[in-house]
């Protein structure tokens, strides 16, 4: 029997309890309270303040640092996020990363992918974490090198306590320093972990779901950019399938990402570093080849022949383009190592080749655009 089928598999208590604990008091003191005593200025900035640490702690830290490693950070920037993401309650950063990883290793399989969107939404958005299923089953052999961080192994052993001092600590002294215990633990508590909750769980199911996939079909990841805007720019998430190691998800400057935009921010205070970019000429030939892919795929509904034989003919002379594209580049790339094996760099030649590079990445835009146009026709 497969792990998709065995609906039966034991429940999981403790994360039982806690979903009720706090989504309990969410759906009801909460509404009472706010139509009858309403929460001044500072307890909804405490209340936003919070969830933006809880969300790029999750983001920037247990996702694009530890489980992607698409970065280094350093100690200091490595305990703020260890603290925050404890307080963003979706446990350990070894057990978070290690089945983020297998996310990425087995996506969609129903049977190894911990969260797999192939299992439907109520199952990839909370169901994974209800019961103790076999694809979610702990196993941290593909995080030797978390297990061999101190940080990461502290805040395993002491996760209970760590998660529980930062989700009761904070919002009690952030309430008595205000004078509104009560307001600040409805607010800064149990309403900023629900939503830090479900924001971050909307990429495990809804950035499975909605929006398009510019980059690749061969998962179910889609680029959303509305949900970019709930997860810290963890929307764009058909890219970030295809390369999860850079640290960015919206690659554009106009895209909303803010974890990218922390990371780099860090980077200027010298609290990270190493940042991890897939060149631009990778990321335009993904383009092109899923909009060539895309118009091959729809040609066989075109009744009109001689409409048939004038687009196959243009896909055929934009393959051949593609194909030279491809070689010249593979080309520069030889010539780059060649120039780097140098004992002096030729500055001269190493601009060049850059130069070079540019004018592909350029070539591959424009026909990205024109393939596209192509692929409308055929859609
Ligand atoms: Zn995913
Ligand atoms: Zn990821």
């Amino acid at each position: 029997m497969t792990d998709a089928s065995s609906t039966r598999a034991p429940l999981n208590w403790p994360a039982i309890i806690m979903f009720l604990l706090s989504t309990i008091p969410v759906v009801t003191v909460f509404p009472w309270y706010a139509a009858t005593f309403g929460f001044d200025g500072f307890e909804w900035a405490c209340f936003f303040v919070l969830w933006a640490l809880n969300g790029l702690s999750i983001t920037a830290g247990y996702h694009r640092l530890w489980a992607h490693r698409s970065y280094e950070a350093s100690k200091p920037l490595q305990i703020f996020f260890m603290l925050f993401g404890a307080m963003a309650l979706q446990n350990s950063i070894l057990v978070w990363s290690s089945s983020h990883r297998n996310h990425h290793r087995y996506v969609d399989d129903v049977d190894q992918d911990p969260y797999s969107a192939k299992r439907g939404l109520w199952f990839s958005h909370l169901g994974w974490m209800l019961r103790n299923y076999e694809s979610g089953r702990p196993d941290f052999r593909n995080a030797k090198d978390l297990e061999a961080n101190p940080i990461v192994r502290f805040q395993h052993k002491y996760y209970l306590p760590l998660a529980l001092a930062m989700n009761f600590g904070i919002p009690v002294l952030l309430g008595v320093l205000h004078g509104n215990l009560w307001g600040s633990l409805l607010l800064a508590g149990f309403l900023r972990l629900v939503v830090s909750h479900h924001c971050t769980f909307f990429i495990n199911s809804l950035a499975h779901y909605w929006g398009s996939r510019p980059y690749t079909t061969e998962n179910t990841a889609r680029d959303n950019g509305v949900l970019a805007l709930f997860t810290w720019g963890e929307g764009y998430h058909n890219y970030h399938h295809l390369f999860q190691w850079d640290y960015r998800n919206g690659i554009r400057w106009y895209q909303w990402d803010p974890t990218k935009w922390l990371i780099r921010a860090c980077t200027w205070l010298g609290l990270a570093r190493a940042l991890k970019r897939v060149p631009e000429f990778q990321i335009r030939q993904a383009l092109v080849q899923r909009q060539l892919q895309k118009v091959e795929e729809n040609l066989g509904q075109i009744q009109d022949t001689s409409r048939l034989a004038a687009l196959r003919q243009s896909l055929e002379t934009e393959m051949q383009h593609y194909k030279e594209t491809l070689a010249h580049w593979a080309a520069l790339q030889q010539k780059r190592v060649e120039a780097a094996k140098k004992a002096v760099i030729d500055h001269i030649e190493h601009n060049e080749i850059l130069q070079r590079v540019r004018e592909l990445e350029e070539s591959l835009r424009q026909q990205y655009l024109r393939v596209r146009l192509i692929a409308v026709q055929v859609a």
